[in-house]
């Protein structure tokens, strides 16, 4: 790998002119200049960057700016960006035609590849986007049980279907909204929202309404209000209160599923859903995800069973080889380079943050990693909104001048790639001091 974009002795990069002009254009062709939420830097101020070209650990901005990247275009990318197979066997798909409208021999080794990694799944539907894996489980879980209401936790985001924005993580997080107009109150009101890792919260509600619930939908570890692990037994807790009732458990893996191990969260803890979720990693970097379970509630879905479902690019020959290549070379050795560099990468902020004096706590869900600006253990939204927050545009800001792309907002997760080398991290390393000055000297706004 060439050498850093910055290092203790080289300036700042250049002011973002390219980027700055760019996102003026784009301001008046696209919503807010951007096509999802979150990369506008609302949560941090600023020009967000518009990117040209990825390679390894790094993404090189229009104004020729490199960054080590530590968003992973928010999950997929595990093997760092352009993985030469990834990138090869994208061609070659390509080169057999994009799209078929019709069933394909790789879509069922895609889908074979996910039921070998995850016990509980037998099935999977092939789809576009974690969204519509959520919303497609959420109308499978209801025409199983034939029961209306769903139950979700503050700061778990789950794409953006109208049931499920009800207090949601990520972008809504980030924006502050505690749901989204254009949300009708009868498509809110069979949504029950609890506090992430409260099983108290969990009974009541299904002690009061326990044969209304057709399911709940849970991130299978916390990653869109920053990440904040299930505390032990809450998972296996919501298996037992669901299965007592006669409810699903949908366990969304979007984030977790195949990053934080070969068989995502599951992996880690062996607790079963119902109903799992998938998407960003499985789809190598291409629009595809997947939702599945046992084949007796897969039976129920369209053509097989009367819950519909479709999709004109569903199973996309193309997004289904980057999948493919992705999976099959997410071998050992990248599982625990994801491990080994999301420990690193925290470690270093860790000391950056204790030498400037400021409170804070870096928090894992397997290799999922974000900080909170606060002395206490974050278990749930309301911990991760208490944290001093103020902090955390001067701390972005800083590392993005010496060359690191984190996420723009303090209720995301960190993504690390199995390629972040020597050489990425002596530029975050290089960075961090500064940056954790910057926090320190935060003051909050008025
Ligand atoms: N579920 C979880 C846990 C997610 O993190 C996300 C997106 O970040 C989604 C669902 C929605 O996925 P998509 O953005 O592909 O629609």
């Amino acid at each position: 790998m060439s050498s850093s974009p910055s290092s203790p002795s080289t300036p700042a990069p250049p002011a973002a002119q390219a980027s700055a002009q760019m996102f003026e254009r784009a301001s008046r062709a696209i919503p807010g200049g951007v096509n999802s939420p979150v990369r506008a830097f609302n949560a941090v101020g600023g020009t967000p960057r518009f990117m040209v070209s990825a390679r390894g650990p790094w993404l090189t901005d229009a104004d020729g700016v490199r960054y080590v990247d530590l968003v992973s275009s928010w999950g997929p990318m595990i093997l760092g960006h352009a993985h030469p197979a990834v990138v090869e066997a994208v061609r070659a798909a390509a080169g057999h035609g994009l799209s078929f409208g019709a069933p394909t021999p790789a879509e069922i080794e895609l889908a074979e590849e996910i039921i070998a990694r995850v016990a509980p799944v037998e099935q999977v539907r092939l789809v576009n986007s974690g969204t519509e894996a959520t919303m497609s489980a959420i109308r499978l879980a209801r025409g199983i049980t034939g029961r209306r209401v769903i139950v979700k936790f503050a700061g778990c985001y789950h794409g953006h279907v109208d049931a499920l924005l009800a207090q949601a993580g990520s972008g809504v997080a980030t924006l502050g909204l505690p749901t989204s107009p254009g949300v009708t109150g009868a498509q809110a009101a069979d949504t029950v929202v609890l506090p992430y890792n409260d099983l108290d919260a969990v009974r009541a509600v299904f002690a009061e309404r326990g044969a209304e619930i057709a399911c709940v939908i849970t991130e299978a570890a916390a990653g869109n209000m920053g990440a904040i692990a299930p505390r032990p037994g809450f998972n296996a807790g919501l298996r037992e209160i669901t299965r007592e009732h006669g409810a699903l458990l949908v366990m969304d893996e979007v984030m977790t599923g195949f990053r934080v191990s070969p068989a995502g969260w599951y992996g880690l803890e062996g607790v079963p859903g119902d109903l799992y979720t998938f998407g960003k990693v499985m789809s190598g970097g291409l629009p595809a995800a997947a939702f599945g379970g046992p084949a007796a509630h897969l039976a129920h879905l369209a053509p097989a069973g009367p819950v519909y479902q479709a999709g004109t690019l569903s199973g996309n020959p193309v997004a289904v080889a980057a999948g493919l290549a992705t999976l099959r070379h997410a071998d050992e050795a990248v599982y625990a380079a994801l491990d080994v560099n999301a420990r690193r990468l925290g470690g270093l902020i860790g000391e950056a943050l204790t030498a400037a004096g400021v409170a804070h706590r870096v928090q894992y869900a397997g290799n999922l990693l974000s900080v909170f600006f606060t002395a206490d253990e974050v278990h749930d939204y309301a911990g991760a909104q208490a944290a001093e927050t103020f902090r955390f545009p001067a701390f972005f800001h800083a590392l993005l001048e010496r060359g690191v792309y984190p996420p723009p907002s303090a209720f995301e997760a960190w993504f690390v790639s199995a390629a972040l080398d020597d050489d990425a991290f002596a530029v975050i390393e290089s960075a961090l001091p500064d940056a954790a000055k910057a926090a320190a000297a935060a003051k909050p706004t008025a």
